[in-house]
């Protein structure tokens, strides 16, 4: 992603008539210096840390607009809980998902991303995006430890 991120968001509230406000902007902020995939609940308990008043529904809508605008990526691993991880910065990766613990583990392997052009090619696609997502048991809870070892 290029530009700053606050002017793309600011340019982006501006064409829709929407304004930036403080909450939003310390919403966008924690989330931008967080890493990894955050719930809306993480991202609350969060914010609150530096403005207690902000509300679920704000932090929802803020990230609705930020994944609309290209700078968060939303994701649905499996349980039906959405998660969001920043689209700045980021190269593509996929994700190994722990269905016990909800742990998740990036990875980027070159020949699946191949395979993948390869069969899109042999069935006259052009792929635009993709996400693969592994679902299993990470090694903590395959040793019965669970999250804390996670
Ligand atoms: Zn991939
Ligand atoms: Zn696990
Ligand atoms: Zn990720």
């Amino acid at each position: 992603m290029d530009g700053n991120p606050d002017e793309l968001l600011q340019r982006y509230l501006a064409e829709r008539g929407l304004k930036s406000t403080r909450q939003r902007s310390l919403i966008v902020n924690t989330f931008l210096g967080a890493s990894g995939h955050l719930d809306v609940d993480e991202l609350l308990r969060r914010v609150r840390e530096s403005d207690p008043r902000v509300s679920a529904a704000t932090v929802y809508r803020t990230m609705k607009l930020l994944a609309d605008c290209g700078l968060a990526h939303a994701q649905r691993f499996g349980d039906g809980h959405t998660r969001y991880e920043s689209a700045l910065n980021r190269d593509h990766h996929d994700h190994l998902i722990c269905t016990s613990c909800g742990a998740i583990v990036e990875f980027e392997n070159d020949r699946i991303e191949a395979l993948q052009d390869a069969v899109a090619r042999r069935h006259g696609f052009k792929v635009t995006r993709h996400k693969l997502e592994l679902y299993g048991l990470c090694r903590g809870c395959q040793a019965g430890k669970g999250r804390a070892h996670a």
